[in-house]
């Protein structure tokens, strides 16, 4: 078995169990392999592992990787870099998913330049639940007036809110963050907007994001090992 299938082994087997321990069933949460920096050959061992989703930061790498794997013909790739509105074309012509939208230019930018024969590119808003200055992310208080703006777009379709929270090893602190975005998500749900992703929770933390109610969990390190230097 080489390193990526081994290590989903083990990823599922916490997903598993943290769902078990959630009372949540394990299909309800979706693992996204998080392959920034790893060469196409990983990403192509973990696909024929069966996993199906991965995630990118880093666009021109992505876009390359995802040009040489283009014959993995149920891959779907997801964006969760920071993105650079210049830069909004090549995501949105090459991504099933979005995870880190946090202003309406982007939005507005993916829409026009989604094409029409693609199905609605999938969006999540990127929530800075920790008010860290230096990281990207709307704040909780604007969020939804932007969801409210965003929803009614075409050829995106937004999904839910992802975040990233401060690495803290305080465990009630990672438990309060996750727990204040799933509470945001609920509060755009009851204004009427039909969303239903959750993506947070990385390779250390994904039994508390799994406990606060993720669906979806981007893991990097765990499946594929340290990252390689760029
Ligand atoms: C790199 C990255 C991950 C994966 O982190 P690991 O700790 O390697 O699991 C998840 N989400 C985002 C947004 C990332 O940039």
């Amino acid at each position: 078995m080489n390193l990526p299938e081994k290590n989903l082994l083990k990823v599922k087997q916490r997903l598993l169990l943290a769902a078990q321990q959630a009372r949540r069933e394990a299909d309800t949460v979706r693992l996204i392999a998080v392959s920034k920096t790893q060469p196409a050959e990983a990403v192509e061992q973990a696909y024929l592992a069966g996993q199906m989703e991965f995630g990118e930061n880093y666009l021109q790498e992505a876009v390359d990787k995802i040009t040489k794997l283009a014959h993995l013909t149920a891959i779907k790739w997801h964006f969760i870099g920071s993105i650079q509105s210049n830069k909004t074309k090549l995501i949105a012509q090459h991504f099933d998913w979005v995870h880190s939208v946090d202003r309406l230019k982007l939005a507005q930018r993916l829409s026009a330049q989604r094409n029409q024969d693609q199905a609605p590119l999938n969006i999540c808003l990127q929530v800075n639940v920790s008010q860290e200055p230096s990281k990207s992310g709307v704040a909780l208080t604007d969020v939804p007036a932007l969801a409210s703006q965003i929803a009614g777009l075409n050829n995106i379709r937004l999904r839910g809110l992802m975040a990233i929270p401060l690495n803290t090893s305080d465990s009630a602190l990672q438990h309060q963050y996750f727990k204040q975005l799933h509470d945001c998500l609920l509060q755009l749900k009851q204004i009427g907007l039909p969303l239903d992703t959750l993506s947070m929770g990385m390779s250390g933390d994904m039994e508390i994001a799994i406990a606060e109610g993720a669906t979806m969990i981007r893991v990097g390190t765990a499946i594929f090992g340290d990252r390689q230097k760029k």
